[in-house]
């Protein structure tokens, strides 16, 4: 197994390193938060042990920004804190486990390894519209048993109206949140990709999903089409 372990005090970060070696895992250490994204954005890690006391961002800082740039690998805390709002605060930040310093590595090895059995995606939350299912996670989308191939955007902009069936959403509110780095100023963009959207969620399967409400912007229907 592929680890990284985020943690700024060598000693500890030593002990973590020899201890899961040993185990036959191949480790990265990462001393802070932000060395952490670089080393996730770079290479795919089967599970990442986090500690939360870090200089700069925090450990919770850190996980919750993991997670939005879709790395969806295991992540254990480790904390010499044993607050209980500390631990519900990494569990809601996207954390799956949690443990206290002083621990044994022989633990955190039994629990690494449970957690990756349980795999990287389990956790991600499928988003259901009528027939239309869609995984953030893994960017696949499908119409009943249909997987559809969606480019990043059409994917990103599904993905917002799946977050909001039946709601209207404006053109605005559909570029703000589908084109958040390379913003266009140019409204007709969503237009257009709403046309292509349509081709692949609604034409081949005779349904038509989204509509357009004059004047305001656009709509997924509640049931998905049908
Ligand atoms: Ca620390």
């Amino acid at each position: 197994m592929h680890l990284l372990v985020v943690e700024d005090e060598p000693k500890m970060a030593r002990i973590l390193r020899r201890g899961l070696e040993r185990d036959g895992a191949a480790v990265e250490v990462a001393l802070s938060g932000e060395a952490a994204l670089e080393l996730a954005g770079l290479s795919r890690f089967d599970a990442i042990v986090l500690d939360v006391m870090l200089p700069g961002i925090d450990g919770f800082e850190t996980c919750r920004q993991l997670r939005e740039r879709d790395v969806w690998a295991p992540i254990l805390f480790l904390t010499a804190r044993d607050e209980l709002e500390d631990r519900i605060r990494g569990l809601d930040g996207g954390a799956d486990d949690y443990m206290t310093k002083p621990f044994a590595v022989a633990e955190l090895l039994a629990r690494l390894r449970a957690l990756i059995r349980r795999g990287a995606h389990q956790r991600a939350t499928i988003l259901r519209v009528g027939t239309l299912r869609l995984n953030p996670a893994t960017h696949e989308a499908w119409r009943g048993e249909t997987e559809i191939e969606l480019s990043q955007k059409e994917f990103a902009l599904l993905e917002m109206f799946m977050r909001h069936p039946g709601q209207v959403l404006t053109r605005f509110q559909l570029l703000e949140n589908a084109w958040p780095y390379d913003y266009e100023h140019r409204s007709n963009v969503i237009d257009v990709y709403v046309r292509y959207l349509r081709e692949k969620i609604d034409r081949p399967f005779d349904l038509s999903s989204l509509q357009t409400v004059r004047g305001a912007g656009y709509r997924l229907r509640k049931d998905g089409g049908g």
